[in-house]
């Protein structure tokens, strides 16, 4: 296995007291395999990123249990400098905002050829080359021509490519993209994430798509975890969750997502707002919202049951979630 988050807890301690943010996730992806992590803000998928890549902010962030193993070693047992070196060559981010990740002053061919003089050394020249070929593999029009331009000078969709051939300079084992197509237009969105899966089966990587919308990973994810509260709520191969969700809060996103042949009809929201993480809510932390909540999802928190072999669902009742 390439990657395996297991039981991570991660929390905040602030002035006003400790959120917690991470409350025992487990998740695993292979090599060739992208898995979306799904969940609202606060939800605590990008933490678990950030735990993942060692760019956690320590303090307010405390990583308090659990293990992320890489190729089966401990990340979290190791010394910054080794967590530098498995992040710089095995593991890279990509970022939702492109503009404020890349530098507004570095030319394009600097700041990707900078990856090859520091950590290849190969000489500047060779750098450069290097950097328009890999604008080229990300399908840069007039590489060549534009490689000495800056971001500013991109389209929003062409800056996200920029920061995609960023991250794949060193060819990494694996990718987490954070919201990548959030800032960019429909059209653009389904480009960008066509380029991440071609570039996913070609270098046989492993992919984390964090999001928060369950419309853009359909075709791209093999799995998805969806997160609420800082767990875990479903996982299931994504085809499994499209057909037939098994915990209320993947249907409720399910139905939040605009559909072509339902125009006219009010757009269906989830009520309520995701829980305070100073405060979450005793039992389901979804329980407030949800709308099959009974007596027991206010008192006991409900265990990851097995739905099928490779199927999960953390809610006392999935199977009326599943059937219903
Ligand atoms: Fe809803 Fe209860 Fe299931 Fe939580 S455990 S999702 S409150 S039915």
């Amino acid at each position: 296995m390439l990657l395996e988050v297991r039981d991570l807890q991660v929390e905040f301690r602030t002035g006003d007291g400790v959120a917690k943010a991470v409350n025992g996730v487990s998740y695993s992806v292979d090599a060739g395999e992208t898995l979306a992590v799904l969940g609202e803000s606060g939800s605590g998928k990008s933490v678990t990123a950030q735990a993942i890549m060692g760019i956690l902010d320590t303090p307010p962030g405390k990583i308090t249990g659990g293990e992320i193993l890489f190729r089966g070693q401990d990340l979290l047992s190791l010394k910054e400098d080794e967590r530098r070196k498995i992040r710089g060559a095995s593991m890279a981010m990509i970022f939702q905002d492109a503009l404020s990740a890349l530098n507004p002053v570095v030319s394009v061919d600097n700041q990707l050829g900078e990856m090859f003089t520091v950590h290849r050394r190969l000489p500047r020249k060779a750098a450069r080359a290097k950097a328009v070929e890999l604008m080229e593999r990300v399908g840069i029009p007039g590489a060549r021509e534009r490689a000495g331009q800056y971001p500013h000078q991109f389209s929003g969709g062409m800056r996200q490519r920029i920061m995609i051939a960023t991250a794949l300079a060193l060819e990494p084992d694996l990718i987490i993209a954070d919201e990548p197509t959030t800032a960019l237009d429909v059209t653009v969105q389904a480009q960008v994430m066509d380029l991440l899966a071609h570039l996913r089966r070609e270098l046989n990587m492993g992919l984390i798509l964090i999001t928060h919308d369950l419309g853009v990973v359909a075709d791209v994810a093999d799995r998805i975890a969806v997160m609420y509260a800082g767990r875990i709520v479903e996982t299931a191969p994504v085809h499994d969750i499209y057909k037939a969700p098994a915990h209320p809060y993947t249907k409720g996103l399910l139905r939040s997502i605009p559909r072509l042949d339902q125009k006219g009809q009010e757009l269906y929201a989830i009520k309520g707002l995701p829980p305070n993480l100073m405060r979450i809510p005793p039992g389901c932390a979804f329980h407030p919202r949800c709308p099959l909540a009974r007596d027991v999802c206010r008192t006991e928190v409900p265990p990851l049951y097995e739905v099928s072999q490779d199927r999960g669902s953390a809610c006392h009742f999935w199977r009326e979630a599943l059937h219903g």
